[in-house]
């Protein structure tokens, strides 16, 4: 009987393709196999999910298979499997997945020993004699764990500096010992620089890192040697969840409450619910590392889906930082001694460490000058023409940038609208404040980290660089600074700005303000000399400020619980939004209006609330309007079906409704 073969291509659509198969490639083709196909008038690539011989379109309007484009499977079972979770719980297409998993597909190219590194000369990694009793309590836990062989997950929750990466690199030895596979997933390569040299140090060349600047045949060779398992452990971000490793008995997620962890395009899947079932389906151990969990995490430590492990002091019993609060509102009765960025009390306290010699870490998480740039004259502000946001003054560019689609609007010299020349330069921004700081404290040198000043290459590590050895006092940036680093002559740490994400329109704009200072408070104090940290705020009373000054997770989680529970968000309820975006804004509310009003009458029996329809806080983003219905249910079952029924009544309509595009975000973690 003719076999058939369905073959995921990455469309938004939510399934897959029969193709024939030519019978010269007959016995090639299986589930996993990388193929082109002829799709549209166009050829596309592929990937063979499975086979079947009754196709469900009449056999002579099927096209054949164009090509094999690598020799043998790219995915086996387990990556496929994982797939189809991920496509299936996310509402997504599993062409899109898998192309995800796979970025770009794989090239057919000789194997060659590839020893590319990237940024070594740092070198601040040490390997610790001996674990602490709080660490080998920890390790044991995880240890036994792994002797059983069965799926475990684990929440290891540790201050900065308690050594959990020390935790992570015992328990990996532990299973490469055994022979087996660990994967360590980190939100970011760059930033998680420490942690990487560890593992380097552990493992030598059998660990493999995924890195964003690597090549695409070094990505490709790292990836063929985690598959045939020449690696015992693979490093990655985000998409490495989806890294082939045939003996995987270990996964570490190292800052599990990271945003990065979540995709923000289709398929917009999180790390850590991938990473979970990953280990699940392959029975390996699971530990999510972080200083400040989740809301969802903790919940569920505290329902016993995770064991909670924890390591309460940093390594040594180094005092934590002393956190102060600057109470901005009333600088306002008295007169500024110097800038008006630094209040009086954050200058004195700069000072002072410049004279003693020691170090300064100043954060603010804007970069540029300005934040929006205004007409003295007749008030206009300027905006983005795609976007529905203000520009920002880049006072090293002298121009105006839009921070969302990288527009830039070069000298500017008048008013657009009245021609006037005088400008009122509102809100502050990195720039502004490395300006500030030179006036104040002319003969400290200062260091700008952010965004701009790290894109040329080899710029971030050589800034990093200089401060560890010295060569600065003062590193200002935005919340690069604020991850993983480890300088022990940091002895200040000062937030410009604390409550800058506080008055965002998002459920978790107070969480993320815990998480943010809390991280960056752990940048103080981590040599012999004890750290203070002073955070700028306008409401030093919310519990988000306080509860991070006394660095006290517990009381910010029980506060925070509270406010999501009175108003029914997750961990209390789950959401998935609908997103709408297209360049006519009349077919985008009509679009979102009719979805609506489509699911308010098939929403079954679990009660969904419905938010909105409404546009996006952001509701144009270049040069797209952007509306969303956002669902809440107790149940993810109840939601995921009226994503289902929301694309499969789109898709009967599609031709209509040709001009907007309609996606989805299952468990959001961005609102914006
Ligand atoms: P975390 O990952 O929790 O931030 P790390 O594992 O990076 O903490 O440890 C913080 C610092 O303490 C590092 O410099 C590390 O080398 C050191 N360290 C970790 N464990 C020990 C130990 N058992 N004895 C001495 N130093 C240690
Ligand atoms: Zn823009």
């Amino acid at each position: 009987m003719e076999q058939f073969a369905e073959v995921a291509v990455p469309v938004p659509l939510r399934r897959s393709f029969t193709y024939r198969i030519p019978e010269d490639l007959a016995d090639r083709i299986g589930p996993g196999v990388q193929v082109e196909v002829p799709f549209g008038r166009k050829k596309s690539p592929g990937f063979v999910i499975g086979l079947t011989d009754t196709p469900a379109v009449p056999v002579e309007r099927l096209k054949l298979i164009e090509k094999v484009t690598y020799p043998e499977p790219v995915f086996d079972r387990q990556i496929l499997d994982l797939a189809f979770w991920v496509a299936d719980y996310y509402v997504a297409s599993i062409g899109e997945v898998l192309m995800t998993a796979l970025p770009g597909g794989i090239r057919a190219e000789p194997r060659r020993a590839s020893t590319s590194r990237a940024n070594e000369e740092l070198g601040l990694a040490k390997v610790p004699k001996r674990l602490t009793s709080a660490q080998s309590a920890v390790l044991k836990e995880i240890v036994s764990s792994l002797r059983e062989n069965s799926y475990e997950s684990f929440l290891l929750h540790g201050v900065t500096g308690s050594g959990k990466t020390e935790v992570y690199v015992r328990a990996a030895e532990e299973v490469v010992r055994k022979g087996g596979q660990a994967l360590v997933l980190v939100p970011e390569i760059a930033l998680s620089f420490q942690v990487v040299e560890r593992f380097r140090l552990a493992f030598g060349d059998s660990v493999g890192v995924f890195h964003s600047a690597m090549t695409r045949r070094s990505r490709q060779d790292t990836w063929r040697a985690a598959r045939c398992g020449d690696l015992s452990v693979v490093v990655g971000a985000r998409s490495a969840v989806f890294t082939p490793l045939p003996s995987l008995r270990l996964l570490v997620l190292d800052e599990e409450n990271d945003g990065a962890y979540k995709q923000s395009d289709s398929p917009r899947y999180h790390a850590r619910e991938v990473g979970i079932m990953r280990a699940r389906m392959t029975n390996a151990a699971v530990v999510l590392g972080g200083a400040t969990p989740s809301l969802e995490s903790y919940a569920n430590a505290m329902k016993k889906k995770y064991r909670l492990l924890s390591l309460p002091r940093r390594i040594d019993n180094r005092p934590r930082a002393q956190v102060r609060l600057e109470d901005l509102r009333e600088e306002e009765e008295r007169p500024r001694r110097r800038g008006t960025i630094l209040s009086p009390t954050l200058a004195a306290e700069v000072a002072e460490r410049i004279e003693k010699k020691e170090q300064v870490i100043l954060f603010l998480n804007r970069r540029g000058y300005a934040p929006f740039v205004q007409c003295r004259h007749c008030g206009y502000v300027a905006t983005c023409s795609d976007c529905d946001v203000s520009l920002t003054y880049h006072q090293d560019r002298q121009a105006l940038v839009c921070h969302y689609c990288g527009q830039v609007k070069e000298n500017v010299q008048e008013c657009e609208k009245c021609g006037m020349i005088r400008f009122f330069f509102g809100g502050i921004g990195t720039q502004k404040v490395e300006e500030e700081l030179a006036a104040v404290f002319p003969r400290a040198r200062i260091l700008r980290f952010d965004f701009d000043s790290t894109r040329r290459v080899g710029s971030h590590s050589r800034i990093l660089s200089a401060f560890a050895r010295g060569d600065a006092d003062i590193l200002l940036g935005t919340q690069m600074v604020a991850k993983g680093l480890d300088f022990p002559r940091v002895t200040l740490v000062g937030v410009i700005y604390a409550d800058a994400g506080l008055n965002m329109p998002d459920f978790r704009s107070a969480e993320r303000t815990f998480q943010l200072l809390t991280q960056v408070a752990g940048r103080a104090g981590r040599g012999k000399r004890p750290g203070e940290v002073i955070l700028q705020t306008f409401y030093p009373d919310h519990y988000a400020l306080t509860t991070a000054a006394k660095q006290d997770y517990e009381a910010f989680f029980r506060e925070e619980m509270e406010c999501r529970r009175e108003l029914r968000y997750p961990p209390f309820s789950r959401m998935a939004n609908l997103l709408f975006d297209g360049r006519l804004e009349d077919r985008v509310i009509e679009a979102a209006e009719w979805i609506a009003s489509h699911l308010a009458g098939s929403s079954g029996s679990d009660s969904v609330h419905f938010l909105g329809p409404a546009p996006q806080p952001l509701s144009r983003l270049k040069g797209k309007h952007r509306w969303h219905l956002a669902m809440r249910a107790t149940r993810h079952a109840s939601l995921k079906s009226l994503c289902e029924t929301a694309f499969d009544a789109w898709d009967e309509r599609e031709r209509r409704l040709s001009s907007v595009r309609l996606s989805v975000d299952v468990d959001p973690v961005d609102l914006l």
